[in-house]
């Protein structure tokens, strides 16, 4: 039996992550492997910690990557700050927020639900109502941008209720790091995780997560171990932190730090606010395109992600059949409907580098050709 090298095609990635990835990244991978614990690599580390602050608009000491996927990152928020019994108010309104709330049982906390129709944002009144029935309540978990749904949700508002009630935030960032306006200082948010896939356009399996200075000291003050050795972030810290004597803990995925190290980069020259701005236009373009061709989206207009378009399928439209038919005849991918959405919906990313005039009128063009193909 002979094996060959895998060579994958050129697609374009406009479903939900992950997305398009600039060259400049995916060079970024291909350059020398050094010694994870190399003083050239500790100092890109350090410069990475600075990027990612910028990233979250955050001044926190502890601001890294996870060495795995957004999951992860989820995961590590919830197992280092929650203890059993503790209480959690936790929005859900689509796929992640169920996923949030999984972590939550499983750390053997309470959870209080909050719940939102799925392509509609967390609603604030529905969350005052629960911190005021649940004064117990330690923490609010919420998802920013649904990206099963679309839906973007106002995180300053829900951080600042949950503060005024004197509970910490967890933050599901995902796709909405680079993609829409975050605030962490500002907004005080004490926990948040994103992935590396969606809008910092760079490879899938980081999770750059920032905690507070009340939730380091929450960590600190556990009376319980934290379950998981991997995500136990107060290990993780001398790893990252260790200023001179860095301590191994696990051996970083070197190359995927490099190229997130770049889309960062990318980022930073672009400026934040410019690439918020650029998602905006993107997604008004491809909003303009989908109304002409008679799609409508799920989510109310206000209430839209730019970089996570989820539109109804047009009734006698084959779901399946028309995303392979833009696979196979564009190199097109865009997102099926997932979980209560499946063969209902279609998610159009315009995802960090994807958010360009290019992407927009390809996904158009082929659609349009798409929905012809009966
Ligand atoms: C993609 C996504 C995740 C999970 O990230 P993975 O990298 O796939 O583990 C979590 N939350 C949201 C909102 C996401 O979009």
């Amino acid at each position: 039996m002979s094996f060959q090298s895998f060579i994958p095609p050129h697609r374009t990635l406009m479903g939900p992550g992950p997305s398009d990835i600039n060259p400049r990244v995916l060079s970024a991978l291909a350059r020398p492997t050094i010694g994870h614990l190399d003083p050239l690599f500790v100092g890109m580390m350090d410069e990475l910690k600075q990027l990612l602050q910028y990233a979250f608009q955050t001044d926190n000491t502890f601001t890294i990557a996870v060495s795995a996927p957004g999951s992860a990152g989820m995961e590590a928020c919830f197992v280092n700050l929650l203890e059993p019994g503790d209480k959690v108010i936790v929005c859900i309104n689509g796929v992640f927020g169920t996923r949030m709330h999984e972590n939550v049982v499983r750390c053997g906390a309470e959870a209080v639900v909050v719940e939102d129709d799925w392509g509609r944002a967390v609603s604030p009144e529905k969350l005052e109502d629960a911190l005021k029935a649940h004064p117990d309540a330690k923490f609010v978990a919420f998802v920013h941008a649904e990206t099963s749904t679309g839906a973007l949700s106002d995180a300053k508002t829900l951080c600042a209720l949950a503060k005024q009630y004197g509970c910490l935030t967890i933050v599901d960032a995902v796709t909405s790091l680079g993609g829409v306006e975050l605030r962490v200082d500002d907004w005080g948010i004490d926990a948040i995780y994103s992935g590396s896939q969606k809008c910092l356009s760079c490879v899938p399996g980081l999770s750059p997560v920032s905690f507070s200075q009340a939730a380091v000291d929450t960590i600190k003050n556990r009376k319980t171990p934290i379950q998981s050795w991997f995500l136990d972030q107060s290990l993780v810290m001398g790893y990252w932190s260790g200023e001179g004597k860095r301590s191994y803990h696990h051996t970083a995925p070197v190359n995927s730090l490099y190229a997130l190290h770049e889309a960062l980069v990318i980022l930073h020259s672009e400026g934040l606010e410019n690439s918020w701005d650029r998602h905006r236009q993107q997604h008004q373009q491809l909003a303009k395109g989908f109304a002409e061709m008679g799609l409508d989206f799920i989510v109310p207009e206000k209430e839209r992600l730019p970089q996570l378009n989820s539109v109804w399928i047009p009734s006698g439209i084959d779901d399946a059949k028309v995303r392979s038919y833009l696979l196979n005849h564009y190199n097109l991918e865009i997102g099926a409907g997932l979980g209560n959405f499946a063969g209902k919906a279609w998610r159009v990313g315009l995802m960090g580098y994807a958010a360009r005039n290019e992407n927009v009128a390809l996904c158009l063009a082929a659609l349009a050709d798409g929905l012809t193909q009966k």
